[in-house]
């Protein structure tokens, strides 16, 4: 049985981290379903979401166009790397809210962080060198 099943997987493509989110969204359209089950269009609809989710996930699975199934997992994980670098330079500054005043620089939009309690500032930008006012 374990031999059949290596035989049939050798030369196709896979698990990786895009088929777990596409599982893991499935599972989630599956319980909006059963929740929404009162509402019969909103219900159906999602549960066709996470057949077309499951079916997708599995044909990567099966693929044998492996090199491509390789850049979409890339191309999840570079966009899912931004939005995870979002929420951990959100949680920083919570954590140092009490000591810090945060801006974002006019100009090129980095973000900048100024001790508080020093009152009317002026703030260089240290990427762009760009100049402007903020209170702290
Ligand atoms: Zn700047």
């Amino acid at each position: 049985m374990k031999d059949k099943l290596l035989k049939f997987m050798s030369g196709r493509y896979g698990l990786d981290q895009l088929y777990r989110f596409l599982l893991l969204t499935s599972v989630v359209c599956i319980l909006l379903s059963a929740i929404l089950r009162e509402y019969a269009l909103l219900s159906s609809l999602f549960s066709y979401a996470a057949l077309a989710l499951l079916i997708w996930a599995m044909y990567r699975v099966m693929s044998r166009k492996v090199e491509k199934r390789y850049l979409e997992n890339l191309h999840y994980l570079e966009r899912i790397g931004s939005i995870r670098q979002h929420f951990r330079m959100n949680k920083e500054k919570f954590h140092q809210r009490k000591d810090y005043k945060f801006f974002v620089c006019p100009t090129c939009k980095t973000n900048l962080r100024v001790p508080k309690g020093k009152g009317k500032v002026n703030i260089t930008c240290s990427k762009c060198g760009n100049r402007f006012q903020g209170k702290t």
